[in-house]
Order: structure tokens, then sequence, then C-alpha cells
């Protein structure tokens, strides 16, 4: 499997071909090595257009999905980026090779561990693994110039947005109507208040947390 020549035609076809133009990005996942994210017998799937199961009931995302979150964060090298539901590292690895500083919380401790091996085997050593709830942030570490968080509650949670820098993007898929999950950019403005957008329908697994589900909740992938 020649997964270098996957990976520059994942990039061309299933991100620049639906219109992502942020150079920084297309490099970083033309670098990334998706396929060390994954289990040994998904590997010769990584590159293809769809998520991939990492155990726990949990997935790493389609890749044009870490691209249209990574855009819409609009990252600058040397940002300080929050990441909620670390799975398997990909997303923090990408982050992570656009230049900016990651901090990533992972709820299931068994894949922050392993998304935290992988993360120190292939050199990505600005990006740091806790183990926890990050519905509630990550407030030592605050404030953030953005967050960008991998599974859907049913709110936004109060914490993501005062850990947000002013100017600071907040990525976040919500679930206000059951069933219906958007894809929401919030924006905090310098007077304080906050923007939102809705980027597109999307279908993650649960936030669990104190300002998520409770954690006996269903989603789309259990
Ligand atoms: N971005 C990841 C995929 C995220 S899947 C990647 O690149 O592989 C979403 C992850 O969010 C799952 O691993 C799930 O366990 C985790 N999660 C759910 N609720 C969470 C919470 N409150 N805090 C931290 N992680 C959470």
């Amino acid at each position: 499997m020649d997964y270098e020549h996957a990976r520059q035609r994942m990039v061309r076809y299933q991100v620049k071909g639906r219109g992502i133009r942020d150079l920084s990005l297309l490099a970083a996942m033309g670098d990334v090595p998706r396929e060390e994210f994954v289990a040994e017998q998904f590997r010769p799937a990584a590159y293809r257009d769809g998520p991939i199961p990492i155990g726990y009931g949990q997935t790493i995302s389609q890749p044009y999905v870490v691209a249209l979150m990574t855009n819409a964060l609009r990252v600058r090298s040397g940002d300080k980026i929050l990441e909620v539901g670390t799975g398997s590292g990909y997303q923090a690895a990408v982050l992570a090779s656009m230049g900016a500083t990651v901090f990533t919380i992972e709820r299931q401790v068994p894949l922050a561990e392993q998304a935290r091996q992988t993360l120190e085997r292939l050199g990505y050593d600005q990006v740091t693994v806790r183990a926890g709830d990050g519905s509630v942030g990550w407030a030592e570490e605050a404030p953030f110039d953005g967050i960008l968080v991998g599974a859907a509650g049913p709110t936004i949670p109060t914490p993501l947005l005062q850990q947000l820098k002013e100017g600071g993007h907040l990525i976040i898929p919500v679930e206000e109507h059951k069933g219906m999950q958007k894809l929401l950019r919030i924006t905090r403005r310098d007077d304080g208040r906050y923007d939102r957008e809705e980027l597109g329908e999307v279908a993650f697994v649960p936030l669990i947390g104190e300002e998520g589900w409770e954690p006996e909740h269903r989603g789309y992938w259990q």
C-alpha cells in the first residue's frame, strides 16, 4: 500500500476538490500520516472518504470533516488551540503540523493514552494530551486562540465560550433538535458578544460530560 500516494490523492480530491484553499492546511493534511492513527486492520482504509472506528464506540472523523473544521478555525502558526475529543490524535496532529500549540482532552482514558503515545512517537511534541471531561474546557491553560470540539452536545458549553480569546473561534457540532446536528462557528467579538454561523449538517459522536450529555446517551454510532 502506497500511503504517500493515497494521502496526496485524498488531499487533492476530498479536500482541495471540495473547495478548501488554505495552503497551510493542505500541506498539513498532505504531511500527517493518517494511517498511523488507526488500528492495523484499518490502515488500508485510512484515506477513504469516511470516518473509521477507533474503538470504544468512537471514530476518527472523515478527512473532509477534519478539513472543514480546521479551515473554519482559521489557524495561524503560533496559535494556542484547545481540542475537545482527542480520539486518535489525528486532528491534533493536523493542528500541530500547521504550527499551533495544542491542548487536547479525551474522556476515554485508554484512547487518551494511545493518542499520547502515537503523537509522541511521530514527534508532535507541541501537543499536550489529558484524560478528562473537556466539556468544561481547560481553565489552567485558557484563554485560547481557537477551540475545536469533535463531539456533539445538546448546547454550547458556557466554559468553552469563556475560555475563548477575543476574535477567537469555537468550532462545535450541537444537537439542538433531536437527530439533527449542526456544525457551528462561534466567534467572540471584542465587545464581549458572540457571533454564530451555521456551517452545515453533520454527524458526530456524543459529547458526554458536565456540559454535555449524560453517560447513558446513545448517539449516531452506538
Ligand atoms: N478528533 C478525533 C476524533 C474525535 S471522536 C480524531 O482526530 O481522531 C470524539 C471523541 O470525543 C471521542 O473519542 C470521545 O470519547 C470524546 N469525547 C466525548 N465527550 C468528551 C468530553 N466531554 N471530553 C473529552 N472527550 C470527549
